[in-house]
């Protein structure tokens, strides 16, 4: 058993985080964290039993009346302290990700400077929770309308933004004065007992942020959200499970923020500068080697400029250097894990199976969980591999003749999460206020901003993150009628 896990010059402990203290679960059962680049075990990480579930959805009860009556100005300065010590520590947030989700270097330090941010932008939410007071239409009352912490947050996380993901629900959550239980993937347990132990270090109350990995995970959130404790789950992972937790939250109708899956269109119109579009469609796909809910997914190209985008994206793909992310050198780093690898392929086989066919790519790397830069062309509308979040760096090119099909053909899915949309600008913006999704990206490949508000429509989730809309999703809305 590993009782620590040494990353740079930082030691952490793979166990849970409940009531302040670091404690392995009550069964003392462990699971491995595995780096996905070579198969090694890095950490026996700790199994959250029922007890410890129980246990932290009382700690951060008990914890919540004082930390919501904390002055929003003492809660801001923790948050601030967070964010000054991962941005000190940069590269071991960075490390750590790297190992357990074998994301490359550069993904991995992009992904920790994000994530560090939510903390700075909702320290300065947290002293800026919106009022008002006004006089009723008929002179009778005063409308008084205040914002209260809802109560313990349960939040839940994927394993493609170990870190954001976190973060991107812990700042609002701490900024508006709710406590929490944070419960990661099991594929990434390490980046968020990190985060934990920077908010424990930044002056965080005991109580307040709690750790679980609960196995199986089904059951246990399931007996939390029944508990009376807790009002809120934040959830950012799959459409499937996320539908499954709307389900359980309907019996204690709890507040949910859900982040789904996506599918994302990616249109290159006629008149397109190539150069802003290649650049752009490259960052689209490429960021986080194609493992975010943002990536472009399916690619729609007009039959002007198809071949010669196809031609210079595939140049870009291929020159990518594929390996292990601690080279920093490496552009392409391992998928989380064999089994999300061999997903990967199996949608490049079918694809071909239906038609497609491999300009670049379509190949597993010799040793652990890589996969090729791939491009694919003659792709249909509506195959396989088009209709499904790839979540891995597959290009699908589809050719299409006239613009209005194109927009048809992006808004055919039950996602709604992001497009991304290059043109002439003018044209470029009229297309993308068509598009049903809550994201549009307009000549630019990256368009996560912890200012923005982030989120999707349809299948893609219910609620917003980061933005000033994000602090909104842990605080209820109480009005007071005071005669006049
Ligand atoms: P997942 O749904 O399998 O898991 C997400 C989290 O839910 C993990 O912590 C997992 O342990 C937990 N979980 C799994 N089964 C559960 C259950 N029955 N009850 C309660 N919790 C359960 O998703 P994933 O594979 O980790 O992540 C990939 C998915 O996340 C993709 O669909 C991606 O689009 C989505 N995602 C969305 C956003 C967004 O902001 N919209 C961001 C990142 C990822």
């Amino acid at each position: 058993m590993t009782d620590t896990v040494h990353v740079t010059d930082v030691v952490l402990f793979p166990n849970l985080y409940i009531d302040g203290e670091w404690r392995p679960g009550s069964t003392g059962d462990r699971f491995p964290v595995v780096d996905p680049s070579d198969g090694s075990t890095i950490a026996e990480f700790a199994v959250a039993s029922e007890v410890d579930c129980d246990a932290a959805v009382e700690a951060a009860a008990a914890a919540f009346p004082a930390w919501s009556a904390t002055a929003p100005r003492v809660r801001s300065e923790i948050l601030r302290r967070a964010w000054e010590i991962l941005t000190d520590e940069v590269d071991v947030f960075t490390e750590i990700m790297v190992r357990e989700n074998g994301k490359s270097w550069p993904d991995a330090k992009a992904e920790a400077s994000y994530a560090t941010e939510f903390f700075r932008w909702f320290a300065e939410e947290a002293v800026r929770i919106p009022g008002e007071y006004r006089l009723s239409p008929a002179g009778d009352k005063h409308i008084i309308v205040t914002h209260h912490p809802i109560g313990v947050a349960l939040l839940i996380t994927p394993w493609n933004f170990p870190a954001a993901m976190a973060t991107r629900k812990l700042a609002p959550a701490l900024a508006a004065g709710c406590t929490t239980i944070l419960k990661p993937a099991s594929e990434t347990p390490l980046t968020a007992a990190y985060v934990v132990d920077v908010l424990e270090r930044s002056g965080v109350p005991k109580g307040v942020v709690n750790l679980i990995t609960p196995k199986p995970v089904g059951p246990a959130v399931s007996r939390m959200l029944a508990h009376p404790a807790v009002r809120k789950l934040s959830f950012t992972g799959s459409t499937e499970v996320g539908r499954d937790l709307l389900k359980s939250s309907a019996d204690r109708v709890i507040n949910t923020s859900m982040e789904l899956g996506g599918n994302a269109p990616l249109i290159v119109l006629p008149g397109a500068d190539l150069d802003i579009a290649v650049e752009g469609a490259f960052l689209a796909k490429m960021r986080n080697g194609g493992s975010a809910c943002t990536s472009a997914n399916r690619f729609y190209v007009h039959e002007s400029v198809h071949d010669a985008f196809v031609e210079r994206m595939t140049e870009r793909l291929a020159a990518m250097s594929v390996g292990p992310g601690l080279d920093r050198r490496n552009q392409l780093g391992a998928l989380v894990s064999v089994k999300e690898r061999d997903k990967v392929a199996d949608l490049v086989d079918t694809a071909v199976a239906e038609g497609a066919r491999i300009v670049t790519g379509g190949a597993k790397g010799e040793r652990g969980a890589f996969y090729a830069a791939t491009l694919l062309i003659d792709v249909a509308h509506g195959s396989t591999i088009n209709a499904t979040e790839i979540f891995g760096p597959v290009t699908a090119v589809v050719r299409f003749a006239e613009v209005d099909e194109a927009v048809s053909k992006a808004n055919d899915s039950e996602f709604g999460l992001v497009a991304y949309v290059f043109g002439e600008e003018r044209q470029a913006i009229q297309v993308g206020q068509r598009l049903d999704v809550g994201m549009v990206a307009i000549n630019r490949g990256v368009i996560s901003d912890p200012a923005a508000p982030f989120g999707g429509t349809k299948q893609s989730g219910l609620g917003r993150e980061g933005s000033t809309e994000g602090i909104l999703e842990f605080l209820e809305t109480q009005y007071l009628a005071v005669t006049v």
